[in-house]
Protein backbone atom coordinates (compact mmCIF):
# COMPACT_ATOMS: atom_id res chain seq x y z
CA UNK A 1 0.00 0.00 0.00
CA UNK A 2 3.07 2.29 1.01
CA UNK A 3 4.43 1.48 -2.14
CA UNK A 4 1.43 2.48 -4.05
CA UNK A 5 0.89 5.64 -2.66
CA UNK A 6 4.45 6.89 -3.17
CA UNK A 7 3.85 5.31 -6.93
CA UNK A 8 0.49 7.79 -7.18
CA UNK A 9 2.28 10.68 -5.63
CA UNK A 10 5.51 10.70 -8.05
CA UNK A 11 2.52 10.29 -11.05
CA UNK A 12 1.22 13.84 -9.64
CA UNK A 13 4.42 15.35 -9.70
CA UNK A 14 5.29 13.79 -13.17
CA UNK A 15 2.04 15.59 -14.23
CA UNK A 16 2.68 18.83 -12.70
CA UNK A 17 6.33 18.94 -13.60
CA UNK A 18 4.59 18.17 -17.34
CA UNK A 19 3.04 21.51 -17.41
CA UNK A 20 6.02 23.66 -16.38
CA UNK A 21 7.70 25.28 -19.67
CA UNK A 22 11.02 25.94 -19.89
CA UNK A 23 12.13 29.03 -21.73
CA UNK A 24 15.99 29.06 -22.72
CA UNK A 25 17.68 32.61 -22.30
CA UNK A 26 15.32 34.28 -19.97
CA UNK A 27 15.66 36.90 -18.88
CA UNK A 28 19.54 36.48 -19.61
CA UNK A 29 21.20 34.29 -22.12
CA UNK A 30 22.03 31.14 -20.08
CA UNK A 31 19.01 31.21 -18.44
CA UNK A 32 16.71 28.22 -18.45
CA UNK A 33 13.61 29.94 -16.86
CA UNK A 34 11.11 27.63 -15.24
CA UNK A 35 7.78 29.40 -16.10
CA UNK A 36 4.92 27.88 -13.72
CA UNK A 37 2.11 29.85 -15.23
CA UNK A 38 0.42 26.76 -17.09
CA UNK A 39 0.06 25.08 -13.35
CA UNK A 40 -1.58 28.05 -11.92
CA UNK A 41 -3.81 28.63 -15.15
CA UNK A 42 -5.01 24.72 -14.56
CA UNK A 43 -7.36 24.77 -11.36
CA UNK A 44 -6.74 21.16 -11.02
CA UNK A 45 -2.74 21.13 -11.43
CA UNK A 46 -2.49 24.04 -9.03
CA UNK A 47 -5.07 22.75 -6.32
CA UNK A 48 -2.20 19.37 -6.59
CA UNK A 49 0.32 20.75 -5.91
CA UNK A 50 -0.69 22.90 -3.10
CA UNK A 51 -1.96 19.45 -2.10
CA UNK A 52 1.46 17.68 -2.35
CA UNK A 53 2.75 20.47 -0.95
CA UNK A 54 0.30 20.10 2.38
CA UNK A 55 0.74 16.60 2.41
CA UNK A 56 4.19 16.85 3.30
CA UNK A 57 3.64 19.35 6.08
CA UNK A 58 1.52 16.99 7.74
CA UNK A 59 3.37 14.36 7.10
CA UNK A 60 6.62 15.81 9.09
CA UNK A 61 3.99 16.94 11.75
CA UNK A 62 5.45 20.31 12.55
CA UNK A 63 2.85 22.93 14.20
CA UNK A 64 2.84 25.56 11.72
CA UNK A 65 0.97 28.79 12.16
CA UNK A 66 1.47 30.92 8.99
CA UNK A 67 2.25 30.51 5.57
CA UNK A 68 4.63 32.83 4.51
CA UNK A 69 4.40 35.21 0.76
CA UNK A 70 5.36 38.53 -0.31
CA UNK A 71 3.65 41.24 1.49
CA UNK A 72 2.96 45.32 1.41
CA UNK A 73 2.27 47.59 4.23
CA UNK A 74 5.66 48.83 6.49
CA UNK A 75 7.97 46.35 5.86
CA UNK A 76 11.63 44.54 7.17
CA UNK A 77 13.70 44.59 3.91
CA UNK A 78 16.09 41.63 2.95
CA UNK A 79 17.98 42.03 -0.53
CA UNK A 80 20.32 39.17 -2.23
CA UNK A 81 21.83 38.15 -5.23
CA UNK A 82 19.67 36.40 -8.09
CA UNK A 83 20.74 33.29 -10.55
CA UNK A 84 20.12 36.69 -13.11
CA UNK A 85 20.77 39.40 -11.00
CA UNK A 86 19.65 41.11 -7.97
CA UNK A 87 16.48 41.51 -5.77
CA UNK A 88 14.91 42.39 -2.23
CA UNK A 89 12.05 41.14 -0.33
CA UNK A 90 9.91 42.40 2.11
CA UNK A 91 8.08 41.22 5.40
CA UNK A 92 5.15 43.63 6.85
CA UNK A 93 6.95 44.24 10.38
CA UNK A 94 3.37 42.84 12.03
CA UNK A 95 2.58 40.00 9.62
CA UNK A 96 3.79 37.58 11.83
CA UNK A 97 4.34 37.90 15.80
CA UNK A 98 7.17 36.37 17.74
CA UNK A 99 7.29 32.83 17.99
CA UNK A 100 5.03 31.78 15.24
CA UNK A 101 5.72 28.66 13.52
CA UNK A 102 5.95 30.07 10.05
CA UNK A 103 6.82 27.68 6.32
CA UNK A 104 8.03 29.55 3.84
CA UNK A 105 6.70 28.70 0.33
CA UNK A 106 7.95 29.99 -2.92
CA UNK A 107 7.54 28.46 -6.56
CA UNK A 108 11.06 27.72 -7.78
CA UNK A 109 14.46 27.75 -5.33
CA UNK A 110 17.65 28.06 -7.52
CA UNK A 111 20.72 29.58 -5.63
CA UNK A 112 18.57 29.80 -2.08
CA UNK A 113 18.80 33.45 -1.71
CA UNK A 114 15.44 34.29 -1.98
CA UNK A 115 14.74 31.44 0.28
CA UNK A 116 17.84 31.89 2.74
CA UNK A 117 17.01 35.97 2.52
CA UNK A 118 13.08 35.02 3.76
CA UNK A 119 14.56 32.80 6.36
CA UNK A 120 16.50 36.14 7.29
CA UNK A 121 13.42 37.98 7.31
CA UNK A 122 11.57 35.78 9.70
CA UNK A 123 14.42 35.50 12.42
CA UNK A 124 14.38 39.22 12.08
CA UNK A 125 10.68 39.30 13.15
CA UNK A 126 11.18 36.74 15.61
CA UNK A 127 9.61 33.70 13.82
CA UNK A 128 10.46 29.99 14.19
CA UNK A 129 11.17 29.03 10.47
CA UNK A 130 9.72 25.29 10.59
CA UNK A 131 10.24 24.78 7.00
CA UNK A 132 10.60 25.93 3.41
CA UNK A 133 8.22 24.39 0.35
CA UNK A 134 8.87 24.55 -3.13
CA UNK A 135 7.35 23.72 -6.14
CA UNK A 136 10.35 23.15 -8.46
CA UNK A 137 14.04 22.65 -7.29
CA UNK A 138 17.14 23.56 -9.53
CA UNK A 139 19.14 20.96 -8.03
CA UNK A 140 22.66 21.92 -10.36
CA UNK A 141 22.28 25.39 -8.82
CA UNK A 142 22.42 23.56 -4.73
CA UNK A 143 20.54 25.76 -3.58
CA UNK A 144 19.27 24.14 -0.58
CA UNK A 145 23.03 23.81 1.10
CA UNK A 146 22.51 27.78 1.55
CA UNK A 147 19.88 26.54 4.31
CA UNK A 148 19.80 26.26 7.42
CA UNK A 149 16.17 24.76 7.86
CA UNK A 150 14.55 21.98 5.77
CA UNK A 151 13.79 22.28 2.60
CA UNK A 152 10.78 20.24 0.35
CA UNK A 153 10.37 20.33 -3.27
CA UNK A 154 8.02 18.64 -5.54
CA UNK A 155 9.85 19.16 -9.11
CA UNK A 156 13.65 18.53 -9.26
CA UNK A 157 15.82 19.40 -12.91
P1 LIG B 1 17.19 32.03 -5.88
O1 LIG B 1 17.15 33.14 -4.89
O2 LIG B 1 18.44 32.07 -6.75
O3 LIG B 1 16.96 30.69 -5.27
O4 LIG B 1 15.99 32.29 -6.91
C1 LIG B 1 14.68 31.93 -6.60
C2 LIG B 1 13.68 32.99 -7.02
O5 LIG B 1 14.00 33.54 -8.30
C3 LIG B 1 12.31 32.36 -7.14
O6 LIG B 1 11.37 33.18 -6.46
C4 LIG B 1 12.03 32.28 -8.64
O7 LIG B 1 10.78 32.86 -8.94
C5 LIG B 1 13.13 33.07 -9.32
N1 LIG B 1 14.00 32.26 -10.23
C6 LIG B 1 15.36 32.12 -10.15
N2 LIG B 1 15.85 31.35 -11.14
C7 LIG B 1 14.77 30.96 -11.86
C8 LIG B 1 14.59 30.12 -13.02
N3 LIG B 1 15.62 29.51 -13.65
N4 LIG B 1 13.33 29.94 -13.50
C9 LIG B 1 12.27 30.55 -12.88
N5 LIG B 1 12.37 31.34 -11.80
C10 LIG B 1 13.59 31.55 -11.28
Amino acid sequence: MAAENAQSKQARIDRIKSFILTCPDFPKPGIPFKDIMPIVQNPDVFSDTIALLEEHIKETGVEVDIVAGKLPGETVKCSYALEYGQDTIEIQKTAVKPDQNVVIVDDLIATGGTMAGACTLMETVQANVVGCLTVVELDYLKGRENLKHALHSLVHY
